[in-house]
């Protein structure tokens, strides 16, 4: 894990669909310890299992063979010969004619009767691999029982983004709130939505108006929606997420190949590009980096795909020509003012004072030419705001007042790589200490 953040990971989903608790705490020490040892603040998205479903286990995988007859059963191991499942609610459902996907809709299999189907796309079907059913609701409720508890676990523990899945409605997000509301350590928890539903993408507009953050969850989105939906729901998404501020996860299958190949394929390449151009916040590897063989070189083509896209001045052109819709706020007045000046004096860096990290996500929002620096006293605030668009967060006491602001700054810039002459700006609320209170804006030199 320390090779992935030297190479470039702002932010480690632990996925709740797999591991014990002992293992996700081993993992955020683990995350927690990088932090201290680069000081640099890393995001840590503890992911919800939903009502989603999967297989049990079922040894090395069963080869499910084209036209076959196989046996589905509700238990834990699998025989070698059948596929396995440990959810009463899918048993009570299983009828002739209903449709079965596997591991992303992979596999296909359509049942024959209550307990036996037949394989209409074949492969090879692994332990714990997810299951759409296709033709049918299932009568699952959004948050499960798993997931309470799992909250839970990720709030004792310090998570600073809760992403919740198979999100169809604004009333799930106003439950998650609920639970991280109730939660004496939590306060601030961010809530990330995996979009990933048809009845989610109907009501976009008001379950991001809610969250803090979104996922384009491509891998079940894919399986749920028509897969040429994918692509244009996407591009939605990043766009409302933009608008309003809220960081976009672009997810699933971006460098899928590298799962075993060392490197990508020139359209995975392209889809990651893809991703960037369209003003996603961060883009996501599940398996490339869970079970994959070459998890820290998949980080690394990532990362360089990035740097490229941002590299191209057309990238910056189509950043120019969104427009955005402005909250009548100093914040916002501020926030577009740090484009237009950092385009002018060519500034290097903005640098933003915020408590819950607000201002900074209505910087980033702008897309302006610069570093952006996320300066807070607030640890969760700092690892949160590595999801953010181009920002840096620095986690650091408030200065006592405007003129130790300068100098804070000054100190700070040294620290991010900035050199002597280069132009910065200082946006900040003064007096110091009260959150929503961006009111100032600095132009400045390091010296
Ligand atoms: P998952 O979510 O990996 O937890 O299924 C992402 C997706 O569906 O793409
Ligand atoms: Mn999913």
């Amino acid at each position: 894990m320390r090779l992935l953040a030297d190479v470039g990971v702002d932010a480690f989903r632990l996925n709740f669909s797999h591991g014990s608790h002992d293992d996700h705490k081993a993992n955020i020490e683990a995350i927690r310890k990088i932090e201290q040892d680069t000081g640099r603040s890393i995001a840590i998205v503890a992911d919800m299992q939903g009502p989603k479903l999967r297989v049990g286990e079922m040894g090395d995988g069963l080869e499910l063979r084209y036209g076959d007859t196989v046996k589905l059963r509700r238990a834990e191991q699998s025989d070698g010969t059948d596929i396995v499942h440990p959810h009463v609610e899918l048993e009570q459902i299983l009828e002739p004619g209903l449709i079965l996907k596997f591991d992303d809709g992979k596999l296909q299999v359509t049942m024959i009767s209550d307990t036996e189907a037949r394989v209409d796309v074949p492969g090879l079907l692994k332990s714990r691999k997810g299951i759409n059913v296709v033709n049918k609701v299932l009568p699952m409720s959004a948050m499960t029982p798993k997931d309470e508890r799992d909250m839970q676990f990720a709030m004792d523990n310090g998570a600073d983004w809760i992403a919740l899945s198979f999100v169809q409605t604004a009333r799930d997000v106003v439950d998650a709130r609920k639970v991280i509301d109730a939660h004496p350590k939590a306060a601030g928890t961010g809530i990330i939505v995996k979009i990933e539903k048809p009845s989610a993408v109907e009501d976009l507009d008001s379950i991001l108006s809610i969250a803090d953050a979104a996922m384009v969850a491509r891998g079940d989105l894919g399986v749920e929606l028509p897969l040429e939906r994918v692509p244009v729901v996407q591009r939605r998404i990043i766009r409302k997420g933009r608008e309003l501020g809220k960081p976009v996860i672009v997810a699933t299958h971006m460098l899928e190949s590298m799962i075993d190949a060392p490197t990508p394929t020139r359209a995975e390449a392209s889809d990651v590009a893809t991703a960037i151009y369209q003003g996603a916040d961060a883009v996501m590897l599940s398996a490339e980096t869970a079970v994959g063989r070459h998890p820290a070189t998949a980080v690394a083509i990532m990362d360089r795909i990035i740097s490229a896209a941002e590299g191209d001045p057309i990238l910056w052109e189509y950043f120019g020509q969104t427009e955005l819709p402005h909250e009548g706020s100093a914040e916002d007045a501020i926030s577009r003012s740090v484009k237009t000046i950092a385009k002018t004096i060519d500034a290097k860096a903005v640098f933003g004072y915020t408590r819950t990290g607000s201002t900074v996500a209505r910087i980033s929002r702008e897309r302006p030419p610069c570093r952006i620096i996320g300066l807070t006293p607030s640890r969760r605030t700092a690892s949160q705001m590595a999801l953010i668009w181009g920002t840096h967060p620095v986690l650091t006491s408030d200065p006592t007042g405007f003129d130790a602001m300068a100098e804070h700054v000054q100190i700070i810039a040294k620290d991010v790589g900035l050199n002597t002459g280069d132009r910065i700006l200082i946006s900040a609320g003064v007096p110091f200490g009260v959150p929503g209170t961006t009111n100032t804006l600095k132009i400045d030199t390091v010296g």
